[in-house]
């Protein structure tokens, strides 16, 4: 679709980053692009307008689409965020990293029960972040209707863990 050249066209790949033999796809050249940043947002506030009542957010990129996204559609946004920086009282799930484990923490009351809720970031790699959300938003009585991802490493197998959940990636790297 246009969406994914439009993505496609503004990814810069960094090799070695964040460590050797890591290919980094930076998203950064999009978002110095007002017009491709608009048009990207615009084009996702259509696909899901009527189909969501809410925007989770993914710290810390997933923010920056988001928020934009969630202002655009006249909803809410919700942050699911790493462990430690939410203030009072959270829920929070850890998963398996490749080396180690990460917890993400969210405000349960604010997902209200039965909410339609897109959960949104740049990247899908091995599915542990999103599936993370995934239950975070469900704990919390909300629903996870679909899990938009701007590129998807589909080596990486994360959808396997994503297995009966909508999910839409605007560019996937076969
Ligand atoms: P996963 O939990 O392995 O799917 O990793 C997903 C998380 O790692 C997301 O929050 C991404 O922002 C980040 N991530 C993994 N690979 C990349 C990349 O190549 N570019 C940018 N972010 C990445």
């Amino acid at each position: 679709s246009s969406l994914t050249d439009l993505v496609l066209t503004h990814i810069r790949e960094v090799p070695d980053f964040p460590e050797p033999c890591v290919l980094f796809r930076d998203i950064t050249p999009l978002l110095a692009d007002g017009k491709a940043f608009r048009e990207l947002i615009k084009g996702l506030a259509d696909f899901y307008r009527g189909r969501i009542d809410s925007v989770a957010g993914l710290e810390s990129r997933g923010f920056i689409l988001a928020a934009p996204l969630a202002v655009e559609l006249g909803i809410g946004m919700i942050t699911i965020r790493k462990a430690g920086k939410l203030p009072g009282a959270v829920f929070g799930v850890d998963y398996a990293l490749e080396y180690g484990t990460a917890r993400m923490e969210v405000h349960p009351e604010i997902v209200k029960d039965g909410d339609r809720v897109l959960i949104i970031d740049d990247v899908l790699a091995t599915g542990g972040t999103a599936r993370a959300a995934i239950d975070l938003v469900e704990h919390s009585g909300g629903e996870a209707t679909a899990l938009c991802m701007l590129l998807e490493l589909a080596d990486l197998n994360g959808r396997k863990k994503l297995e009966g959940y909508t999910v839409d990636s605007v560019v996937v790297y076969e």
